[in-house]
């Protein structure tokens, strides 16, 4: 796989939703083969790596507008401390629990996000950092892959290069040999 190969199909948000409607079929076949582990991780990971750098985050903050991080403790004591509040005071006035009992933000968009730009950036939830987790292995996580491929550029053209780049179809490679 040459490094040169990878590129930006698409960073609309509108465009993407539809392309992945478009795909879906594929985006199914090309999860099962993802699950199956068949393919190089470190070529995986250089898609991730060269998409990411070509991508710039601050010109879309869907993430923020359109989903809800959880916090961890260590969340909250870093944010609580940074904005000068006790972490009740920060706990009741940001944060509510959601069905599964973790903490989360109360509002979408963050209400941390102001003019595209995270004002809390530099403690922001570990979530946030992580989102949308493709440096993390991917195997266990080709559901939630798919899912933020729809709303996120950088997972979307993650996932539209590996399709292109890694995807080894046995059924297309066996026809040839019948
Ligand atoms: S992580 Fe994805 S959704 Fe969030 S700002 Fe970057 S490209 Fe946009
Ligand atoms: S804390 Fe910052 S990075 Fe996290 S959702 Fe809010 S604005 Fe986005």
């Amino acid at each position: 796989m040459k490094m040169q190969n990878i590129r930006i199909f698409e960073t609309n948000l509108q465009k993407i939703q539809e392309l992945c409607e478009l795909y879906e079929y594929d985006n199914w076949d090309f999860r099962n083969f993802l699950k199956s582990g068949a393919f190089s991780k470190s070529e995986f990971f250089l898609i991730v790596k060269k998409v990411q750098s070509l991508i710039d985050c601050k010109k879309c903050s869907n993430c923020c507008k359109i989903l809800k991080s959880t916090l961890n403790k260590k969340d909250i004591k870093r944010i609580s401390s940074h904005l000068n509040l006790s972490e009740k005071e920060f706990m009741t006035n940001y944060l509510k629990k959601n069905k599964n009992q973790e903490f989360e933000f109360k509002k979408k968009p963050c209400i941390f996000l102001k003019k595209n730009k995270c004002t809390i950036y530099k403690v922001r939830p570990e979530n946030c950092r992580d989102y949308p987790n493709l440096h993390k292995e991917i195997v266990p996580r080709t559901i939630q892959f798919l899912s933020n491929a729809r709303v996120c550029p950088v997972a979307f053209n993650v996932l539209e290069n590996a399709k292109n780049l890694i995807w080894v179809d046995d059924e297309y490679f066996n026809g040839w040999l019948e």
